[in-house]
């Protein structure tokens, strides 16, 4: 049995980014991967602004303003935003609004709440201000020619804003993984079918199919294969042709009705098969032949548990990075915080568990009390798996690794 660190390290080692990018609309970009550096053509602002409603003027001309003493000068021009500005004139003081450009010549911007303007076109000042006050320089933000946006970000809302700021309509982003899935297992029903004696319903077909959704997949549903070497070879073959990856749910034990690891090994190679970790122990990775002889090729075959928690969590922490990779995103890892354990674990044996766990009141964990891989109640109830090392108890109050689901789920 592998460690789940080594597992991890192989399959991403054999990962790799799928061929093809596209041109979209920065507006239907969201979730995407960026296939090349976004690089800004300007300056953001791309002129001096100003970052209050007030008055642009030369520092210098107020040197010797003070309560005293204030000083009074005539306003010249006025510049509403989206405006251009003339020169201002030495010993004038220009009317200004939040966003539009500071003339030639106006180094500082007092805010309107410190001046005091006259009825004959004047303004006074009891104050001097400093040079560059309340002025957002040219390029403060943004610099032209600055890489805002890496080769392999996963576009956010606010990747999106950032891009449009520097007036990118379009942006070339790698095309969506094209994943396979399907289900093995006699027992499995639908919802919505009758449940015959020793029948269960297909919850991991819910959970697996949305998880691929958050990770913008385009996805090929093959349904329930029955538990038959040949019916599981046939749908294999059917899936390499035109997936990146297929992924596959259930029968991937040690049990005579575990068929899909033989398939796979008829149809192509099995690289790693079991990892140290529970739950998710029989999870296992490997590639299904494509193509003529003559040219080579193969889709990548990662088979899950069946047991609905071990499926959820291998997929959270094997087949998200995974798919990630594929896409092109560069940092996959998710975040791991130190908290506090509010309950005490017996050691386990010398498998990595991932416990589910919640973040109560006082910013503590607890666990769910059962953590059978079968208890799918478990998930719904959490916040996140602990990350517990092999023969490792955990005793109350011990800082623990607590891996978010929303960081699996980004
Ligand atoms: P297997 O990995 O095929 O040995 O299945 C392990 C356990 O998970 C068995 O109790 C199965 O009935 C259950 N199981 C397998 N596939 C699913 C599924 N798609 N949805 C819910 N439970 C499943
Ligand atoms: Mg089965």
């Amino acid at each position: 049995m592998l460690a789940t660190a080594d597992a991890l390290g192989l399959l991403l080692d054999a990962a790799r980014r799928v061929d093809g990018v596209e041109r979209i609309d920065t507006l239907d970009a969201l979730g995407r991967v960026l296939a090349a550096d976004v690089i800004s053509p300007l300056d953001v602002p791309p002129m001096h602004t100003s970052a209050m409603d007030g008055y642009a003027v030369r520092a210098a001309d107020l040197a010797a303003a003070s309560d005293a003493a204030p000083v009074a000068l005539p306003v010249s021009q006025r510049v509403p935003a989206g405006h251009t500005a003339g020169p201002l004139a030495a010993g004038t003081a220009a009317r200004i609004f939040t966003g539009a450009t500071v003339p030639p010549g106006a180094d500082a911007v007092v805010m309107q709440e410190m001046a005091r303007a006259s009825g004959d076109g004047s303004v006074a000042f009891a104050q001097a201000p400093e040079a560059g006050e309340w002025i957002t320089r040219q390029g403060a933000d943004i610099e032209r020619g600055a890489v805002i946006l890496p080769a392999g970000t996963q576009l956010t809302p606010q990747a999106l804003g950032l891009a449009a700021s520097v007036g990118c309509a379009s942006l070339e982003v790698v095309r969506r993984v094209r994943v396979a899935i399907f289900f093995t297992g006699d027992e499995l029903r639908m919802p919505g079918e009758p449940l015959a004696p020793g029948a269960i319903y297909n919850s991991n077909r819910f959970t697996l199919r949305a998880l691929l959704a958050k990770l913008g997949c385009d996805v090929t549903d093959f349904g329930i294969v029955a538990d038959r070497l040949d019916a599981t070879r046939d749908t294999l073959r059917r899936a390499a042709l035109e997936h990146d990856l297929i992924l596959t749910c259930g029968g991937v034990s040690v049990g005579e009705e575990d068929h899909v690891k033989p398939a796979v090994e008829a149809e192509g190679r099995i690289a790693m098969w079991q990892i140290a970790m529970k739950p998710g122990k029989p999870l296992a990775f490997g590639a299904v032949r494509r193509g003529q002889a003559s040219e080579p090729d193969e889709a990548y075959f990662i088979g899950l548990p069946g047991n609905p928690v071990s499926s959820f969590c291998t997929f959270l922490l094997f087949v998200r990075p995974f798919i990630l990779r594929l896409a092109g995103v560069a940092n996959v890892a998710p975040r791991v915080y130190a908290m506090r354990a509010d309950f005490t674990q017996k050691k386990g044996d010398r498998r990595n568990e991932f416990l589910r766990a919640r973040v109560n009141e006082t910013g503590g964990l607890d666990v769910f009390p059962n953590q059978s891989s079968a208890v799918l109640t478990s998930t719904v109830w959490g916040d996140g798996l602990i990350d517990n090392p092999p023969d490792h108890a955990i005793s109350a109050g011990e800082m623990v690794r607590f891996i978010p689901f929303s960081e699996l789920m980004r």
